[in-house]
């Protein structure tokens, strides 16, 4: 199959809604920005043996590359609207396509956002996706915005996708299968909390999502905010299957170090606490207060009480291992 027909069998959408003006087709989209709205835009590139492992299938890979900028929108406070997509492929595999396309769509469908256009090359396995949002003018999240006194959230279960892929890199690793199958599910398919992220656009002093580790990432939103965090760990949201999977202190450092969530780490002010708790209600979003913001210009952790000394080990592309 040529590339003209691959773009027009797989990657080219049935319709639009009206802000898509050219979509796929021409030589680049046009795309009408509401008044009262700014863009927000966000690349995330995912490569196979980086980001997921070989042997993934085709319809998580499409999940994980469209759900990763989704989260990327959701840290934003913003509502993605739009993407285009860039495939590297190998070969043009049309069982692989079609699956990938499929999941792809669905994704697309289930939060509102249009493929309006892309680029397709051979080569080592590698997709990039463009995505575009929408924010109000009177304000967005950011990572800058902490304040002294803020409380630190976390959403969700953090710790749980790092366990999904320990369990895919070491296959002679005992797990009850319920929770063999709830950790692989956290790797493959993490949950972009992009209705979470809009409630919170006029309530959370600052946001971020977690990719690299809960710990890391606290620190670069820290240093984004030239201030310090505590970080209480008897506090941190506790996860059945990876204490039951790992033992209780290896399931804290995956909560501490492992990347790979996608959930959001935000702080509230003192005088939207109560507001934060209509947001979680609506969203169904767990929340869970893991520390408060100091104005230390570091992160320490205590368990009950007593400071512990926690080793910095979120990942990073150049300086892993
Ligand atoms: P050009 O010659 O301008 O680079 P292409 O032949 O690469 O155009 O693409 C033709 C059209 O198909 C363009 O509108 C482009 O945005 C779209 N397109 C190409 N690859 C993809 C893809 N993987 N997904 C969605 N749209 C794509
Ligand atoms: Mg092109």
């Amino acid at each position: 199959m040529g590339e003209f027909d691959l773009i027009k069998r797989y990657f080219t959408p049935a319709s639009y809604s009206a802000d898509v003006l050219l979509g796929v087709g021409d030589d680049a989209a046009v795309l009408a920005v509401p008044p009262g709205y700014r863009l927000v835009m966000a690349v995330d590139t995912i490569v196979e043996g980086v980001h997921f492992p070989v042997g993934t299938s085709a319809a998580d890979i499409a999940y994980r590359a469209l759900a990763v900028n989704l989260s990327d929108m959701a840290a934003m406070g913003a509502q993605p609207r739009w993407f285009t997509l860039s495939l590297c492929l190998p070969d043009s595999n049309e069982q692989w396509l079609s699956e990938f396309a499929r999941s792809l769509n669905q994704l697309a469908i289930r939060y509102g956002v249009q493929l309006v256009g892309g680029d397709t090359v051979k080569g080592p396995l590698n997709i990039s996706i463009q995505i575009s949002g929408l924010v109000g003018d009177d304000g967005w999240l950011t990572r800058s915005g902490a304040r002294l006194g803020d409380m630190v959230f976390v959403s969700g279960v953090p710790g749980e996708a790092a366990g999904g892929l320990q369990l895919i890199l070491n296959p002679q690793q005992q797990a009850e299968e319920k929770y063999r199958q709830h950790l692989l599910e956290r790797f493959y398919r993490p949950t972009p909390r992009v209705e979470l992220g809009v409630s919170l656009r006029k309530l959370a002093s600052a946001a971020m999502d977690v990719s690299d580790g809960l710990l890391t990432d606290l620190r670069k939103l820290c240093a984004s905010s030239r201030c310090g965090a505590t970080m209480q760990l008897e506090s941190l949201p506790a996860s059945e299957a990876l204490s039951n999977v790992f033992g209780e202190s290896r399931a804290e450092e995956l909560a501490l170090q492992g990347g790979d969530d996608y959930e959001l780490l935000f702080t509230v002010s003192d005088k939207n606490l109560e507001q934060l708790d209509s947001v979680i209600a609506a969203t169904g979003v767990a929340c869970t207060r893991i520390g408060q913001i100091t104005d230390t210009l570091t992160v320490q952790c205590y368990r009950n009480g007593m400071p512990i000394e926690v080793k910095d080990a979120g990942f990073d592309h150049f300086n892993a291992g």
